[in-house]
C-alpha cells in the first residue's frame, strides 16, 4: 500500500453493508469487518406507528420472547423488502453505528448488497436510506457478484463461474463471466426454510414443539445434507403437544437427514436448471472450474458432498463463506473501476 493510499484509508470513512436477510455485515476500508449482527428489529406497535426499540443483536435476543405489543421483525426474510420503513431504520442504525466509530469530515462512499432481483423501488428505499444516513455516494451491488467477488472467483475474466450462496431467506444460483451476471436464479429456500422443515419433522414425529432457533440450534449441531459415516444425536427440549408440558427427546442426524430432503432438493434443482440455462462454453468452463459454495448455508455439513453427486462436478466451500458477500464488496471500495462495472442502478 501505498502513503497516499494510507492518508486515503486514515481520512476514509467508506464502508460495504452486506445487508443480507439472517445478518448484516459491515466492512470499512483500510479495516476490514467491523460490525456483524442479526439482521432483527423489535418494534413496538402503538396507536402513532411503530417505534423501534432496538436493532441486531439486543432484537435477536427478543425474538419468540417478546410480549404482546413488542414485535422482533426480520425485515427482510424471504429476500423481498417486506417493510421499508423497519429495514431503513435499521440500515441507518447500522451506518451510524460503523460511521460513528470514527470521526472524518467528509461523509461516506456506501456500497450496500441487496438480494438479486429486488425491485426497483425497493432499491430506490435502500438508497435513500443510506443517503439520509449521510451517505455521499451510494452504489449497490447484487449479493451473487458480491460473493463470487469475495470467495475469489476470475469474474472479470471471459470464463464461467458458478457461485450459490445460500443465505437465511434465498439460495442465488449465478453464473459470471467478464464481469456480468450472466443467469441468475433466486430462490426462498435456504436456511429458514431447513429451520422450518426441521420444526415440522419435530412436530409430526414425536409431537413436540419446538421454536426457531431450536430447530436452528439442531440443523447447526447435527445438521446434514448427506449422511454421515457415523450417526450423531443430540437431545431436544421442547413442548409436548399431547401433554401439553416440557419434554426432552433425542434426534439423530439420519432424521435431520430425513427432515432436509424436501428444501435439499429444491435447492439441487436450482442448481440443474441453471447449469441447463447456462450457454454451452459457459457450462463447460463450469465442469471445469467446479461450483463455489458461499453464504452461511454452505456450513450445512456434507452440503458439498450432496451438490456434488447430484450434479457431478467439482463443488468447494468457499472460505468464510459467512463473509463473501462483505469481503467481496469490500475489496471494491479499493477499486473504483471494479465497482463502477459491478454496481447497479
Ligand atoms: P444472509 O446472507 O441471508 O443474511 P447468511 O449468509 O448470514 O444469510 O447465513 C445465515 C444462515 O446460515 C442461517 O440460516 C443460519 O442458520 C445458517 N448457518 C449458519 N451457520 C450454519 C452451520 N454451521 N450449519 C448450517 N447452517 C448454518
Ligand atoms: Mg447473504
Amino acid at each position: 500500500m501505498s502513503f497516499l493510499d494510507k492518508v486515503s484509508d486514515y481520512f476514509s470513512n467508506d464502508i460495504a453493508i452486506d445487508l443480507g436477510t439472517a445478518n448484516t455485515l459491515v466492512f470499512a476500508k483500510g479495516r476490514g469487518i467491523i460490525l456483524d449482527e442479526p439482521s432483527v428489529v423489535a418494534v413496538q406497535k402503538g396507536a402513532r406507528g411503530n417505534k423501534v426499540l432496538a436493532v441486531g443483536k439486543e432484537a435477536k435476543d427478543m425474538l419468540g420472547r417478546t410480549p404482546g405489543s413488542i414485535y422482533a421483525i426480520r425485515p427482510i426474510k424471504d429476500g423481498v423488502i417486506a417493510d421499508f420503513e423497519v429495514t431503513s431504520s435499521m440500515l441507518k442504525y447500522f451506518i451510524s453505528k460503523s460511521t460513528g466509530q470514527k470521526k472524518s469530515f467528509i461523509r461516506p462512499r456506501i456500497i450496500i448488497c441487496v438480494p438479486y432481483g429486488i425491485t426497483q423501488v425497493e432499491k430506490r428505499a435502500v438508497k435513500e436510506s443510506a443517503h439520509s444516513a449521510g451517505a455521499r455516494e451510494v452504489y449497490l451491488v447484487e449479493e451473487p457478484m458480491a460473493a463470487a467477488v469475495g470467495a475469489g472467483l476470475p469474474i472479470t475474466e471471459p470464463t464461467g463461474s458458478m457461485v450459490v450462496d445460500m443465505g437465511g431467506g434465498t439460495t442465488g444460483v449465478a453464473v459470471i463471466s467478464l464481469g456480468g451476471i450472466v443467469y441468475c436464479k433466486s430462490i426462498k429456500v435456504a436456511g429458514d426454510k431447513f429451520d422450518e422443515a426441521i420444526a415440522h419433522y419435530v412436530r409430526r414425529q414425536f409431537n413436540l414443539l419446538i421454536g426457531e432457533r431450536t430447530a436452528e440450534n439442531i440443523k447447526i449441531q447435527i445438521g446434514n445434507a448427506y449422511p454421515f459415516e457415523e450417526e450423531r444425536s443430540m437431545e431436544i427440549k421442547g413442548r409436548d403437544l399431547v401433554a401439553g408440558a416440557p419434554k426432552t427427546i433425542e434426534i439423530t442426524s439420519s432424521q435431520v437427514n430425513d427432515a432436509l430432503m424436501d428444501p435439499l432438493s429444491e435447492v439441487v434443482d436450482a442448481v440443474r436448471t441453471a447449469l441447463e440455462k447456462t450457454p454451452p462454453e459457459l457450462a463447460s468452463d463450469i465442469v471445469d472450474n467446479g461450483i463455489v459454495l458461499t453464504g452461511g448455508g454452505a456450513l450445512l455439513a456434507n452440503l458439498d458432498i450432496l451438490l456434488r453427486e447430484r450434479t457431478g462436478l467439482p463443488v468447494t466451500i468457499a472460505e468464510d463463506p459467512l463473509s463473501c458477500v462483505v469481503i467481496g464488496s469490500g475489496r471494491m471500495l479499493d477499486n473504483m473501476d471494479l465497482l463502477k462495472q459491478l454496481a447497479v442502478d
